[in-house]
């Protein structure tokens, strides 16, 4: 009898652990499936980001242009399956276009409040020998102010990342 007893209580504390260890396991499996599956390309980012590689702009960037890539890869994937007609194609393209065309007014209306009195006719873009004012001007590269507004070419680009996602890395 005393040798159940001191069986029992030598392995209580292994079996407590082991409970543990499976509740612990079935939680964050229970988590997973509510989370649904993570994104590789994401976390990388993230990562890149928490490790000062990518700026919070930069990454913002990023992800932005890779959950639109994914998007468009998921409608053609419905397609080529034969989950979705070639007219709905077109029109969810179509409506994908539209919100991007959406977010780009927000970015000018954000943009317009970030650099203030300023003429903001567009966004900036950056060309290989050349870049897009804001006040719709094309500039040299060499040109560090635009030749028009007299704007720093440096601070418009950095306002526009900053116009450019609002809502911050997290989402
Ligand atoms: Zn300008």
């Amino acid at each position: 009898m005393s040798t159940l007893y001191g069986l029992i209580t030598f392995l209580s504390p292994i079996l407590i652990t082991m409970i543990l260890i499976l509740v612990y396991r079935l939680r964050t499996q229970v988590k997973k499936l509510q989370e649904g599956p993570e994104d590789d390309t994401i976390n990388q980012l993230k990562a890149l980001y928490a490790k000062g590689v990518l700026s919070e702009d930069e990454a913002n960037v990023k992800i932005r242009e890779y959950k639109n890539k994914q998007n468009e890869q998921m409608l053609r994937h419905l397609l080529n399956k034969g989950l979705m007609s070639r007219e709905e194609f077109d029109e969810k393209v179509e409506g994908l276009a539209k919100h991007q065309q959406q977010l780009r007014v927000k970015e000018l209306e954000i943009l317009r409040d970030r650099l203030g009195q300023h003429q903001v006719s567009c966004l900036p873009e950056q060309q290989v020998k050349t870049w897009l004012c804001v006040c719709e001007t094309i500039n040299e590269n060499s040109n560090m102010v635009c030749n028009n507004c007299r704007l720093n070419r440096e601070y418009i680009f950095e306002e526009a990342e900053h116009a450019a996602d609002p809502r911050g890395i997290w989402k």
